[in-house]
């Protein structure tokens, strides 16, 4: 059996010297925005930055193998328990086989807990960290070169310049082409339970269709848009070939203002208009994609045969944008910097302020946002190219003497959504969840993870810990204070 530990990744070493390091993780700890403010006058070395760099890089190692040991000790428990089950089953009574029923519920949910935060939440944290750190390092020059193509008007020669033109303009032949790959696509995720049921709130859905048909009229799109909202808490949009595109619930909660949603709409229009779905959906079929999607949602749930629709609302903050193939949404790095910049020309061209979109892009990647934008991450990965050309793009648009920010009718839309959440949370509060067929369980003890808290906190590397003092011996008491579950008997103190 696995041990905590046992796959040798080491507790990261610290380079950069104490004194440094604790302002330098407050520094990484700060907004994409702040950065692109206080960078200049940040002074790291280049020895510094690449400690720092390599630091982090092991420190995500070291979080990761935690949360794969931690998985795998939770995966044996539960083994055991539902052997010990089919062995006994005979001569349990009542009382106790419902207490073996909620062991194994319990270790199940710890299990798929540990694996998501070793597969994605941790992972994110730390990219995003990583994103900022070349901020740090690389965004002074690349500001000052920002400002001399601006000054010698080079700036007219970058991809896609011509925004005046915007409407008139061949971003790619042959949008309509893709309507039949959205359709059949839609058809197959309702036939496959993988599409969340649609928000019923006229007022909810009519302000969003309005503001996606606002911008696409201003943008280079030539199929019609059908904007559909989802009633799902999961923080995310996507836009399927064809011009289908989905916002869920939850984005519509994480967004401030009406520039951030057209920011975000923006950017998946641009995944349309440049068929970025069809480029990287060539060789596959909506049917192998789909099934994929199946296929990812079964891993996650270990609890027998339960519809993916159900699991992508269990699953909290995952869901069916969490699911769905990258290609099928277009996602690679190359076609996220196009569709960052088809978007907020969109957004700008339609009145609204193009910094929507990296301000939205910047409240994710907040720590609470690793967590419960784990969806939002995944179909829009973070890194240093994407904030700097967004930024970059933001300088050489025309700038225009007044953006929309704010409506009224998005505070009225925010104060009826309001009311479709608490029904929903209600509604989920009460629904039996086929995850946990055993009602009536004790509560099943402390999650890893307390929502709001840095992810990073999880390891106690050193960077949470008060270095002058730090040993492991420090960090072992911080980690059995942090109240983590004994798992299986295992021993979870870092060696
Ligand atoms: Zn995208």
């Amino acid at each position: 059996m696995q041990t905590a530990g046992s796959r040798n990744e080491a507790m990261p070493k610290v380079l950069v010297r104490p004194k440094v390091f604790g302002g330098f993780q407050q520094d990484l700890r700060k907004s994409y925005l702040e950065l692109f403010e206080i960078s200049p006058s940040l002074k790291y070395t280049p020895e510094q930055i690449d400690s720092m760099r390599d630091y982090l890089k092991s420190a995500k190692d070291y979080c990761v193998g935690r949360f794969k040991d931690r998985a795998t000790s939770w995966e044996n428990r539960l083994q055991s328990a539902e052997d010990r089950l089919k062995q006994i089953t005979s001569e349990l009574t009542e009382p106790r086989r419902h207490k073996m029923h909620c062991t194994i519920q319990n270790d199940r949910k710890f299990k798929t807990d540990a694996q998501l935060l070793a597969d994605h939440s941790i992972p994110l944290a730390y990219e995003n960290r990583l994103a900022k750190l070349d901020l740090i390092e690389k965004w002074p020059a690349d500001y000052q070169q920002a400002k001399q193509e601006l000054a010698d008007g080079s700036y007219h020669d970058r991809r896609w310049a011509d925004v005046e033109d915007i409407g008139f303009r061949q971003i790619e032949p042959g949008q309509q082409d893709d309507i039949r790959t959205g359709e059949e696509t839609i058809k197959q995720m309702k036939q496959s339970g993988l599409m969340p049921k649609e928000l019923d709130n006229r007022t909810v859905v009519d302000y969003v269709n309005s503001v996606g048909q606002r911008v696409a009229s201003r943008s280079d799109l030539r199929v019609p848009l059908h904007v559909t909202v989802l009633n799902s808490k999961e923080i995310n949009a996507f836009a399927l070939p064809g011009g289908y595109l989905f916002v869920e619930r939850g984005l519509l909660e994480a967004t401030d203002d009406e520039s951030e949603l057209a920011g975000v709409m923006g950017h998946e229009i641009g995944h349309v208009v440049a068929r970025h779905g069809h480029k990287l959906m060539r060789r596959a079929t909506i049917e192998s994609v789909l099934t994929r999607a199946g296929e990812a949602a079964a891993s996650m749930a270990t609890g027998g045969a339960v519809g993916i629709g159900a699991y992508a609302v269990q699953i909290g903050f995952y869901g069916v944008g969490f699911l769905l193939d990258l290609n099928l949404l277009g996602v690679s790095r190359e076609y996220e910097l196009q569709a960052d910049q088809l978007g907020m020309q969109y957004a700008w061209n339609s009145g609204y302020d193009p910094r929507g979109f990296i301000r939205f892009f910047d409240k994710m990647a907040s720590s609470k946002g690793y967590v419960e934008g784990g969806s939002w991450f995944k179909d829009h990965p973070p890194f240093y190219e994407r904030m700097v050309d967004s930024e970059r793009e933001h300088m050489f648009l025309p700038g225009k003497p007044k953006y929309i920010v704010q409506t009224t009718a998005f505070e009225k839309m925010k104060k009826e959504l309001a009311k479709v959440t608490a029904t929903a949370k209600n509604e989920e509060r009460q629904r039996p969840s086929s995850m946990a067929p055993e009602r009536g369980c004790p509560a099943a003890g402390k999650t890893d993870y307390k929502p709001g808290e840095p992810v990073e906190n999880l390891c106690s590397p050193p960077e949470t810990t008060r270095l002058k003092h730090f040993s492991y011996r420090t960090a072992i008491a911080r980690t059995s204070k942090s109240g983590y579950a004994k798992v299986g008997g295992s021993n979870h103190e870092i060696r």
